[in-house]
């Protein structure tokens, strides 16, 4: 059977330009599809075409209910097709098949039923409190900001394109969305479920193309009205530049060093378990992983010992096997990197206590691999400590007081996730509460919920995505004053001042 190819989506049409990408398994590298690659000038007829639709009014003017009727109508046209479109998320970014059924696939679909919801209760316009000296009645409205972009990395792609592309349209505006260039295909499937569930043409737009000119281009754009933008810290920080000169909104998703404190009085079976959770899941490419594992220095040697026993027992491999537990990494120049990482922790005097290469033998020939790994004996200045690895890397750190742990784990840059481990309930939620994150999970990992908002303190970004406010990051308050009984005519009041 040939690759299917997918044109980008400008204008309610399917449209080809004339070069394009290969997608390729990171497993196998069998050819799963091809692309059309876009450019700064599809860019342009892409925001043309949602400028085009919000003034035209095709979206906003309809009522909120109907928006909300057509984002579950999407959801469940997503439910129906849930088994086919996770094997094609596993064919193309190599997640397992477990983890892209019940993760990428399952909880994009509540959320996206959640966020429907909201378009439903969501207050578009109500009544504030009178206004005086001069009586006056108030209304507060909330208005949609225009074209939104929306541009998303390859690792859980569906989910952080949910999280921007639902919000956006449940409050009335309309969406060019830019996929990353290793995992297109999910947002494309969604622009045709959009399509046939009746959503007006130019509302969703998918361009599709390289960070540099498509993204870059994007957030620069002047017609552009917000940014919403899961990625990098590095590019966050680029797209925070461009955004500036024409004022935009912007929520920035970015990256994580997440702190998982294992407490003296920790079930340690399920603390080990739980650590290897929060660390490899999606094969260790997710932003709120948690990859600083930081454990009582007396219960070191066990831990580790757990650690390596438990994760021997993982099985790496062919993501389409429901018995896989890790798959491969997205592409061969991120395996490098990982490994680069790992040298990086050895001249720093780590141990590696288990995995720190790429496999060998059957089932590995090609692809990209990289073992699950636990390293020990760091530091938290060590580089593999301080940086982003993005792979199945676990690094054990130590301390010897709480108050010790509390300070490793808070001395990151980033401030997207955390974790703790405890059996005394007070003691561990009184551990969690002293964590600068975003999210704290206790005796937990990935807890990802939709009525919860999702981000990171500090240069891990910047506005949260879901929960119950999700529609205030794509709406624009405005306050409208009437004036009772003619206003100005109440000139008693006005003398107060002229
Ligand atoms: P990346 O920042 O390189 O790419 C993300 C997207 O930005 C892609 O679509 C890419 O094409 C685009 N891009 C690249 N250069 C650009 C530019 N100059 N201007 C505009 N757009 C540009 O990210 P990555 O390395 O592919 O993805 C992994 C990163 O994403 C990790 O850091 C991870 O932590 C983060 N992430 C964060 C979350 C979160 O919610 N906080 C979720 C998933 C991933």
């Amino acid at each position: 059977m040939s690759a299917p190819h997918y044109p980008l989506f400008i204008g309610g049409e399917w449209l080809d330009s004339t070069e394009r990408y290969e997608i390729r398994s990171p497993a196998t590298d069998e050819l799963v599809a091809t692309v059309a690659k876009g450019g700064a000038e599809h860019v342009d007829r892409a925001v043309d075409a949602a400028r085009a639709a919000h003034e035209a009014g095709v979206w906003r003017h309809t009522a909120p209910q109907e928006r909300s009727a057509l984002l579950h109508a999407v959801a469940g046209r997503l439910e129906q097709r849930l088994p086919e479109l996770a094997a094609l998320q596993s064919r193309e970014n190599g997640a397992t098949i477990r983890v892209t059924g019940a993760l990428h696939l399952g909880l994009s679909i509540g959320q996206l039923h959640y966020l429907a919801d909201l378009a439903k209760s969501y207050e578009f316009e109500k009544a504030g409190p009178e206004i005086g000296p001069i009586p006056a009645a108030g209304v507060l409205r909330r208005e949609p900001l225009g074209v939104v972009a929306a541009i998303v990395p390859w690792n859980i792609p569906l989910l952080v394109i949910i999280w921007k592309v639902a919000p956006a349209l449940a409050a009335g505006n309309t969406v060019v969305l830019k996929p990353d260039e290793h995992a297109p295909l999910l947002a494309l499937e969604l622009a045709r479920e959009f399509e046939a569930a009746g959503l007006p043409p130019g509302v969703l737009n998918v361009v599709t193309g390289d960070g540099d000119p498509v993204g870059a281009h994007l957030s620069g754009h002047p017609d552009v009205r917000k940014v919403a933008f899961t990625g990098s810290t590095e590019v966050g920080k680029a797209i925070l530049g461009a955004s500036a000169d024409t004022v935009k909104r912007v929520t920035l998703e970015l990256g994580g060093k997440g702190p998982n404190i294992i407490l003296e009085d920790a079930d340690l079976p399920l603390a080990v378990d739980g650590a290897l959770f929060a660390a490899l899941a999606n094969n260790g490419q997710a932003c709120e992983a948690g990859t600083r594992l930081l454990v009582p220095g007396v219960l070191k040697d066990e831990v580790v010992s757990r650690l390596v026993e438990r994760a021997k027992t993982l099985k790496l491999g062919d993501p389409l096997d429901p018995a896989t537990d890790v798959g491969p990494v997205i592409s061969a120049g991120q395996r490098d990197r990982i490994l680069g990482y790992l040298e990086s922790a050895r001249a720093d005097g780590a141990t590696i206590a288990l995995g720190g290469g790429a496999p060998q033998g059957p089932g590995f020939e090609t692809g990209n691999w990289v073992e699950p790994t636990v390293v020990t004996d760091v530091t938290n200045d060590a580089r593999i400590a301080r940086e982003e690895v993005f792979g199945p890397v676990l690094t054990v750190l130590t301390y010897d007081s709480v108050d010790e742990a509390v300070a490793i784990a808070n001395d990151t840059d980033y401030g997207l996730s955390a974790g703790v481990w405890g059996r005394d309930e007070q003691r561990a939620l009184a551990v969690a509460r002293r964590l600068d994150a975003g999210m704290v999970y206790v005796n937990d990992w990935h807890v990802i919920h939709p009525a919860y908002p999702f981000g990171g303190f500090k240069q891990s970004g910047l506005g949260r995505e879901g929960g119950p406010d999700a529609l205030d990051a794509y709406t624009e308050q405005k306050f409208i004053s009437l004036a009772r009984s003619g206003g100005l005519a109440d000139r008693a009041a006005f003398a107060l001042v002229l």
